[in-house]
C-alpha cells in the first residue's frame, strides 16, 4: 500500500490531514469519492445567460451540479475599494454570447497589494476561464470568482475548468482545488491497477463499467453518462456486498443446532384460546405456524414478524411464549416503553387467567427489593415470562434456561441490545415485532438474514380512521362533541415544556390551557417525564374511562389500546414522522364507533406537506412506510442508521430500489451454485467480503 506521502504536494503536514479524512494511502484516496460534481463545462453560462440555446437539452442529475464558467476575452479591469476595507478587483471578459462580469473579493492589506497575482493573471487582451458563485442565480454572467485558469493552462484543463469536476468532503485546511489535484494525481497513479473483484460474467449481464474504468470516471468523468455508469458501477458493488455478507450470515445462524425440542401439548395454548373472547384471524393463525415450525425446527429461529399497528401481533407473540412455558422453557417479551409494559402486562394478566403460567413485569420503577425478588426467580426458574423494558437486558438478570426472546416495536431497540438479549439464552429462539412494514426488496437487503411473517390482516370489525387536516379549533370542537358523545379523546404536542421553538405547543402549558377550555370534563396529562406510579394511574383511570381528554406526548405512540377512545388529535403535525403518526392514529378506531383523526399543523415546512397529504390518503401502513422511504430515506424510519451496519459510500437504498433489486437477484444466482465463494471466479468477491464484513459481522465461514 503506496502512502499518501508519496504523492507530489503532499508532505507530512498534508498527510495529517488527509489522515483525519481516513486516508491513508493512494488506494484510500483513490476510493474517497466526491460528494458531487460541478458541471463546469462550456459554453452554458453565458450563452444560457444570453439566451443563446446552444447548450445541449440534458437528463437532470441530482448529483450534477451546474456551475458558472466563463471563458472569455479580458476587456477591462477594476480596482475598487469600499468602507468595509473590502476591496474588489472586477473584470469584465468578452465572450461570444456576450460581456460576463466576474468580481474577486479580498481584505485589504496596507502592506501589500493584495490583487498583485490577479493583476499580473487577467492582463487585458488574455484569454482566461472564470467560475465561481453567480451573484444571481438567474443572471449567470455575473459571478463572484472563486477560480481561474488562463487559457493554455493544460493542466488546469485536465482538472478544474472546461468539464465535470469532482466536489469532496474536505476537512480544514485542505481546499477544493487542492483536493481535486491530490485526486487526480491519485488517478493517474493508481486506477489502472484497480483490483476488479466481481465475476466478468456479472458484470457483462449488469452491462457495469469496469472496475479500472470507473475508478477514474467516479472522479473524472468525461461525459454525464460515463459518471451515470460509474456511479452505478460503484453502487452495485456496495449492495450486492451487503447482500451477500446478509446471506452468508443467515446461513451461519442457521448451521447452529439448538438442541432442543418442542412439543405442542395444548396444556396452555387451548385454554388461552378460549380466554381470549375472539377467533383468531387466518393471517395470525399463519404466523403462529410459521413461528412454531421454526420452534420446532433444529436450529434458532430469527424471525421478524410485521403486521400494521392494531393487527394483533402480541397474541401471536404470547401463543409462542405458552408454547415455550408448555415445555419449560423461559421466555422474555422486552417493551421500548415502560407504559407498553405495563399495558401489555395487563393484556397477559387477562388472557393468562386460570393458566398455570408464571408471569413477571420488570422495569425501572420497580423498588430494589421487588426487582431482587424477581431475579431471584427467574434464575430458579420461579418465572416463565418475563415481560419488561429495556431493564430486561441489563446485566444482573439472568435466567435459568432461556428458549426465546421476543422483542416488540423493534425499531426502538438497537441491534446490539437485541444481541445482548439473545445472549442470556444458549441458541434461543428469537422473534421480533415491528408496526413498520417495508417493501420486500429492502426487507432482503436490511433484514436479509431473519425470516419474515407478515399479518396483513386487521382483526374483523375494524373501520379506517377518517383522516383530516384541521384548524385547531375546529380539533378542539370535534373533542368537545366526542367528550359529549361519552368518547374519549387524545390530544397530541410534540413537546413537554415551552422551548425556544415558539411554533411548538407544549404538554404542560397546553394541559393547563385546555383544561380551563373543557370546563366540566375531566381532562388528563400523560407524559415520559412523570413519575412511573403517576403514569400508571393516568393510563388507568384513562383505560377505565375515568378521564376524558388526555393531553399527551408521543409516549401514548405504541401499545396503548382504549377502545372508548375515537378522536386523536395531533398537534404540530408537522414535526412528526410519517411512522409515528401513523401509530398514533392507530390508537384510535379500536372500537365500535367511527374514529377520526386530526392533523393540525403549524406550518408545512419541508417535506411536511408531503406527510400530511400521504396521512389524508392512506390508512395502510404498507403504502405509508412505502412513501415515507421516499420521503424520508430508509435507514432513518428503521434505525438502522446509528448502528454502522449501512455505511454506503454511494448507495442509497430508497433511491437505488432498481439496483438492489438486481443485486439481490445476482446473490441467489451466485450463491445458488457456488453457497461458499469457493469459484476461482468467486474469489475475488470471498476476499472482498472478508475484508469489509468479516471483523464487523463477525463472520466466519470467510476466511
Ligand atoms: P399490534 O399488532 O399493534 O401490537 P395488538 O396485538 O395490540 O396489535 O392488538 C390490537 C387489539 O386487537 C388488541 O386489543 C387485541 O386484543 C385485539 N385483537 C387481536 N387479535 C384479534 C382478533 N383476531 N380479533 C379481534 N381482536 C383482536
Ligand atoms: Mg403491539
Amino acid at each position: 500500500m503506496t502512502s499518501i506521502q508519496y504523492l507530489k504536494g503532499v508532505g507530512p503536514v498534508k498527510a495529517e490531514l488527509f489522515g483525519r479524512l481516513g486516508i491513508e494511502t493512494l488506494d484510500d484516496l483513490l476510493f474517497y469519492f466526491p460528494r458531487k460534481w460541478e458541471d463546469r463545462r462550456l459554453p452554458d453560462t453565458v450563452a444560457r445567460a444570453a439566451g443563446v440555446s446552444e447548450a445541449r437539452p440534458r437528463e437532470f442529475l441530482p448529483f450534477l451540479e451546474p456551475a458558472p464558467v466563463i471563458r472569455g476575452k479580458v476587456k477591462t479591469v477594476r480596482d475598487l475599494y469600499t468602507a468595509s476595507r473590502l476591496r474588489i478587483f472586477k473584470t469584465v471578459l468578452e465572450t461570444p454570447y456576450g460581456e460576463a462580469e466576474a468580481s474577486f473579493f479580498k481584505r485589504h492589506n496596507p502592506r501589500f497589494d493584495v490583487f498583485a497575482q490577479l493583476r499580473k493573471d487577467l492582463k487585458e487582451g488574455r484569454t482566461v476561464w472564470i467560475t465561481g458563485v453567480p451573484e444571481d442565480p438567474l443572471f449567470m454572467s455575473r459571478v463572484r470568482a472563486e477560480e481561474y485558469y488562463a487559457d493554455d493552462d493544460e493542466a488546469a484543463l485536465k482538472m478544474h475548468i472546461g468539464r465535470i469536476v469532482p466536489v469532496y468532503p474536505l476537512t480544514e485546511g485542505l481546499t477544493a482545488k487542492f483536493m481535486r489535484e491530490a485526486a487526480y494525481g491519485a488517478v493517474m497513479a493508481g486506477a489502472a491497477e484497480v483490483w476488479d473483484f466481481l465475476p466478468p460474467g456479472l458484470a457483462r449481464k449488469r452491462g457495469l463499467a469496469s472496475r479500472d474504468q470507473a475508478a477514474r470516471a467516479i472522479h473524472f468523468p468525461e461525459s454525464d453518462f460515463e459518471l451515470v455508469q460509474a456511479r452505478r458501477r460503484f453502487i452495485y458493488e456496495e449492495l450486492l456486498l451487503l447482500a451477500l455478507a446478509w446471506a452468508i450470515k443467515r446461513r451461519q445462524t442457521r448451521s447452529v443446532e439448538k438442541g432442543f425440542t418442542y412439543e405442542i401439548k395444548k396444556s396452555l395454548l387451548t385454554p388461552f384460546r378460549g380466554n381470549l373472547g375472539f377467533e383468531l384471524t387466518s393471517a395470525q393463525r399463519r404466523a403462529i405456524n410459521e413461528i412454531f415450525a421454526d420452534m420446532q425446527a433444529p436450529t434458532p429461529m430469527a424471525r421478524l414478524l410485521e403486521g400494521d399497528v392494531g393487527s394483533g401481533k402480541t397474541v401471536v407473540a404470547l401463543s409462542a411464549m405458552l408454547l415455550a412455558a408448555e415445555n419449560g422453557a423461559q421466555s422474555v417479551f422486552a417493551a421500548p416503553t415502560e407504559i407498553l409494559a405495563e399495558q401489555h402486562f395487563i393484556t397477559f394478566e387477562k388472557f393468562f387467567k386460570g393458566l398455570d403460567v408464571r408471569v413477571a413485569l420488570l422495569t425501572g420503577r420497580l423498588k430494589a427489593a421487588e426487582k431482587k425478588k424477581i431475579i431471584e426467580d427467574l434464575a430458579a426458574g420461579k418465572i416463565d415470562i418475563l415481560l419488561g423494558t429495556h431493564a430486561v437486558i441489563s446485566d444482573g438478570v439472568k435466567f435459568k434456561d432461556l428458549r426465546l426472546v421476543v422483542v416488540d416495536e423493534q425499531h426502538r431497540f438497537g441491534v446490539r441490545q437485541r444481541a445482548a438479549l439473545r445472549a442470556k439464552g444458549d441458541r434461543a429462539d428469537m422473534l421480533i415485532m415491528t408496526a413498520t412494514p417495508i417493501p420486500r426488496t429492502l426487507f432482503l437487503a436490511l433484514y436479509g438474514d431473519l425470516d419474515l411473517s407478515v399479518i396483513k390482516e386487521m382483526p374483523p370489525g375494524r373501520k379506517p380512521v377518517k383522516t383530516t387536516e384541521a384548524t385547531e379549533e375546529v380539533a378542539l370542537l370535534a373533542a368537545a362533541d366526542e367528550a359529549a358523545l361519552g368518547r374519549q379523546v387524545y390530544v397530541v404536542y410534540p413537546v413537554i415544556e415551552e422551548t425556544q421553538a415558539a411554533d411548538m405547543k407544549s404538554v404542560k402549558a397546553e394541559f393547563e390551557r385546555l383544561k380551563k377550555l373543557f370546563k366540566g370534563r375531566r381532562v388528563d396529562m400523560l407524559h415520559g417525564r412523570m413519575p412511573s406510579e403517576l403514569k400508571k394511574r393516568v393510563m388507568e383511570d384513562f383505560a377505565a374511562g375515568r378521564t376524558d381528554i388526555l393531553v399527551a406526548t408521543q409516549v401514548i405512540e405504541v401499545g396503548i389500546d382504549v377502545p372508548n377512545a375515537t378522536l386523536m388529535v395531533i398537534n404540530n403535525a408537522e414535526r412528526f414522522g410519517l411512522a409515528s403518526l401513523h401509530q398514533l392514529r392507530g390508537r384510535v378506531g379500536r372500537g365500535r364507533w367511527d374514529s377520526r383523526c386530526m392533523l393540525v399543523a403549524h406550518s408545512r415546512a419541508g417535506d411536511s406537506a408531503d406527510r400530511l397529504r400521504a396521512m389524508v390518503q392512506s390508512s395502510n401502513g404498507f403504502e405509508l412506510s412505502e412513501k415515507d422511504i421516499y420521503i424520508r430515506g430508509a435507514g432513518e424510519i428503521l434505525g438502522v442508521r446509528q448502528h454502522g451496519d449501512m455505511e454506503f459510500k454511494l448507495a442509497d437504498m430508497a433511491r437505488d430500489g432498481d439496483i438492489l433489486g438486481q443485486a439481490i437477484e445476482d446473490r441467489e444466482a451466485l450463491l445458488a451454485g457456488d453457497p461458499d465463494l469457493l469459484k476461482p471466479g468467486n474469489s475475488g468477491l470471498r476476499r472482498r467480503l472478508h475484508d469489509l464484513y468479516a471483523a464487523r459481522w463477525n463472520l466466519i465461514d470467510l476466511s
